[in-house]
């Protein structure tokens, strides 16, 4: 099946033709106002409900990657393969295991770093947002760089706090969160209106 993800066509200005994905009533290059174009009514943002069930769905997958590699540490470690008894870990076993889990742990940062940064950087969408038909773009509604994505990997951290930055999507006219903001991104919904 071929990928929804190439349906989005970037709006381009009918004067100018510099293309650009914000919700200006007017060019950001030119200055030509797009209300009499119909341009301004022309892309849909993605929802929270859509971006919240592709969030959910990436979450699902990082978890179980996650655990399975936790199993793979417990059976790969040492000091747990040779604990054979069901009593409580001993002193010089947790020790011995230490490395193991600090393995782990930084196998995890780093693999989440690169699913989401690899995914948004070439495919443009991580399994969930594919899943919903999500596409994350840049401004201008071309694909992001892997620098970008990993702003906007290091903002969404920022956004966390609390979810303040992820409730800044209510009050945002592009529906844009704090991460979003931060780097320069915008989060569509594939359909197949012309854009041009
Ligand atoms: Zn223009």
């Amino acid at each position: 099946m071929m990928n929804q993800a190439t349906t989005v066509k970037k709006r381009v200005c009918p004067k100018c033709r510099e293309a650009d994905m914000t919700d200006f009533s007017k060019c950001r290059y030119c200055g030509t106002p797009y209300n009499a174009t119909g341009l301004s009514r022309q892309i849909e943002y993605a929802g929270f409900a859509d971006r919240l069930i592709a969030h959910l769905i990436d979450h699902f997958i990082l978890s179980a990657i996650s655990g399975g590699t936790f199993i793979l540490v417990l059976q790969s470690c040492p000091a747990f393969a040779h604990h054979s008894s069901m009593g409580p870990l001993t002193s010089a076993e947790l020790l011995a295991a230490e490395p193991w889990i600090a393995g782990w742990i930084f196998f995890n940062i780093i693999f989440v770093l690169l699913y989401y940064c690899i995914m948004h950087s070439t495919a443009q969408a991580t399994f969930g947002q594919m899943k919903m038909d999500l596409k994350v773009v840049d401004l201008r509604g071309e694909r992001i760089t892997f620098m970008r994505a990993l702003a906007r990997y290091g903002a969404s951290l920022l956004s966390g706090v609390f979810y303040l930055g992820y409730l800044m999507f209510f009050l945002s006219d592009y529906r844009q969160t704090l991460h979003d903001k931060i780097s320069g991104c915008l989060i569509l919904k594939e359909n197949n209106t012309r854009l041009y």
